[in-house]
Parts: structure tokens; sequence; C-alpha cells
């Protein structure tokens, strides 16, 4: 999203309180209004400026003519039978990326994406199947959980907070796209902004070995690393990035991040592949890897299966007892119940379906061509 418009208007949704402060300033403004607009936008959820009744109409009539509080078009919105709901969002040139909303008693969920495709390419992801397509940019990253929050509250009559957890678990691999990750966390745990607390907002990372040293110092918040395997050949093989970081490395990294972490535990996913992760030997493998050495919870997910990956989900059997292995070796394990199965919303199917393979794939073999244009004129 392109932070000015083709009628040269500022879009202010992805502006975080600093950004904000120095936009105020620009046009003459004390920063102390940014706090008032940064409140209107993000607590309230106001996109027209005749809303922001204490800030004076001279200012509201000098916004409106240079900026605008625009979120993304939204293309799909679909309602589970278990009140989970799918947005489907435009970001341009083809590119869809998706958030899903799921309730529970004590909280409210938002699975958010922070990159159109993914660049890691792991086998029994749809994501990874698409290919890289382009980052996000902060206010895009941002702009999915204020139209979740916002429509929520009107569509469940709440005028209080209805998001109470983040997840950076929908398409895309967030610590490849740092720089605009970091400013749109702030911007969720901001007391003027979202308010949320740092253990309830979550990044998960494919294992970014010095992303995660970054966050760690710039922005500590829950943290959750997809492992799916005990082992380094055959998690080379599921997760590409485990060439490059092997497991050992990423273990040290987490252990670093935990110095500084909210919660003072890593959650590792492991998505449970039939015959492929899921004997009894890797469990055990995992409890040898794991035990002792990095305080954290293991959380089994169910493989949603697609066509493509040739793979298949675990009985639930199996799952059963690989989690009882973690469990009586002291782990601390949960199974991940699918949710919004209905609607295709759960794990890894995120965009899976409305995303064109071919146009991806046309992306990708241009790319190096226009690279080279941009240089040569
Ligand atoms: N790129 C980040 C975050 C997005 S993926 C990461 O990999 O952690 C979020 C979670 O969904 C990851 O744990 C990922 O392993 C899991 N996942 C991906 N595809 C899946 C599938 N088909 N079934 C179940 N889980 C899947
Ligand atoms: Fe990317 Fe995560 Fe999917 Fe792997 S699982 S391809 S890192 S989105």
């Amino acid at each position: 999203m392109d932070a000015v418009n083709l009628l040269g208007l500022t879009n202010l949704i992805g502006f975080d309180l600093e950004g904000l402060a120095a936009y105020c300033e620009q046009l003459g403004e004390k920063r102390f209004r940014a706090t008032q607009l940064f409140r209107w936008i993000h607590q309230k959820g106001a996109s027209d400026f005749d809303q922001m009744s204490d800030l004076a109409k001279s200012l509201r009539d000098k916004l409106a003519s240079r900026a605008h509080i625009t979120a993304l078009p939204v293309i799909s919105e679909h309602l589970s039978a278990d009140g989970t709901v799918k947005w489907l969002f435009d970001v341009g040139a083809g590119d869809a990326v998706e958030a899903v909303f799921i309730p529970e008693t004590d909280r409210g969920t938002l699975c958010i994406s922070s990159q159109a495709g993914c660049a890691v390419g792991c086998r029994f992801c749809s994501t990874g199947h698409q290919g890289f397509s382009r980052n996000l940019d902060t206010g895009e990253i941002i702009a999915q959980l204020w139209y979740a929050e916002h429509s929520m509250r009107k569509r469940l009559g709440k005028s209080e907070r209805v998001i109470s957890n983040v997840v950076m678990m929908g398409m895309g691999e967030p610590l490849q796209n740092y720089n605009a990750l970091v400013p749109a966390l702030r911007m969720m745990l901001d007391d003027h902004g979202y308010g949320l607390s740092r253990r309830r907002v979550t990044v998960s990372t494919s294992g970014v070995v010095p992303m995660i040293d970054r966050l760690r110092d710039d922005c500590p918040v829950a943290l959750a690393v997809s492992l799916h395997s005990p082992t380094d050949p055959l998690r080379d093989q599921l997760v590409p990035l485990n060439k490059k970081y092997p497991i050992a490395e990423l273990l040290d990294a987490c252990n670093r991040y935990l110095d500084k972490a909210p919660r003072d535990f890593i959650t590792f996913e492991y998505c449970m592949l039939d015959g492929v992760n899921d004997t009894p030997e890797q469990a055990h493998a995992l409890v040898d890897l794991l035990r002792g050495h990095v305080s954290c919870k293991i959380n089994l997910i169910p493989f949603n299966p697609f066509p493509a990956s040739g793979l298949k989900r675990s009985s639930r059997e199996r799952v059963m007892a690989f989690a009882e292995i973690l469990i009586q070796s002291g782990l601390v394990t949960t199974v991940r119940k699918t949710r919004g199965d209905d609607i295709d919303a759960a794990c890894g199917q995120l965009a899976g379906e409305v995303q064109d393979r071919t146009q991806v794939q046309v992306r990708m073999v241009r790319a190096p061509m226009m690279v080279k244009g941009a240089g040569s004129s």
C-alpha cells in the first residue's frame, strides 16, 4: 500500500506514534496532537477526520485535505459455524492475504499475515508452495488488525476491545519482513494504540536466527518457533531454511531470546505429518533434544492437507501417542484444535485456494528482468 495515493493524500493507518508525531510537526502542529489522532484511528476505529471531536475544526480540515485513513479492500469474508471469521484482503497486483479471527470464551485471537506468499518454501505449507510475491508494509500488517477489531466490535455490539491476542501465523515469514514488522508490533503494544500485552502478541518463525536476536533487543514479544523435526536431515527437507540455520543454532537463539522474553518459555510448533515426523522414536528424539535444554511448550498441529503437498495428516491415535511420550517425559504439550475447518481458515490454508500460482511464477521469473531494467535506465 503506498503511503501517498493518486490524489496526493497520505494514508495515516501505518504510522506508529513516532511517525504520526513527525507528520504533525511537518504540518506545524504540536506533537501531542499525534496522540489524539493515533487514539482516534486505532482505539476508536475512526476513518473520518470529522469524527475527531476533540480536534479543532481547522486541524480536521487541514488533515482532510492532505491525508486519509484507509484499510485494505476486503475481497471476501467468511463466517464459520464456530464463530471463526476469515477475511481475504486485496493487496494489489493480484495478491491477496488473509486474517482469521478466532473467538474463545476468555479471549479473541487474530491471526494475521506478514507477506504475500513466502520465500521459505516449507514442504507442508500451501503459502510456501505459492512462492514469494512481496513484503507487506507496516500499514498493510496493521490494517488487518484495524479492520478485524473494529468490524468485530460493530458485529458483536461491543464498545470494548474484542481482540486480546495477535499471532503472526498467517501468510509469510514475519522475520523476513523485519523492518515492517517491528513498527506494527509496537502499534499493537502501544497503550494509545491496541494496548495488547507483550505476552499476547506472538511472532511465529521458521527460524531466522539473526532476526530472533534482533527481535529480542528491539521488541521482545512471545515467540513461537516452527520446529517440525527433531533432526537436521529431516528438517532440511521440511523447512529449507534449516540448511542455513540448523537446529543447534536455532535452539541457542531461543535460549538467548528467553533472557528478555515476556514469557519464560518458547512455543515449538510441530506439524504432524503421517509417516514423516510422527513416530514414537521421533517423539523420544524430540524429548532428548529439548528437555533440559530449552524452556518450552510444544504445540502439535494436525496437518491441513492440500493436494500439491503429497503429504497426509497423522491419525488422531498417532498424534495422541506422540503427545503422550512428550507429556510422560515432562514436556508441556498441547494438541491444537482445528478451528474454522468449514471455511478453510485453519493454519497453512490461508489464501491457498485464491492465489493464482501461475501468476506468482510469472512474477518470479520477471523480477530479475525488472531489476536489470531499473539499473540500466
Ligand atoms: N512463517 C511462520 C509463520 C506462518 S506459518 C512460520 O512458519 O512459523 C504458521 C504456522 O502454520 C507454522 O507453525 C507452520 O508450520 C504452520 N503450517 C503451515 N502449513 C501448515 C499446514 N498445511 N498444516 C498445519 N500447519 C501448517
Ligand atoms: Fe513460510 Fe511459514 Fe509457510 Fe514455511 S510454514 S513456507 S515459513 S509461511
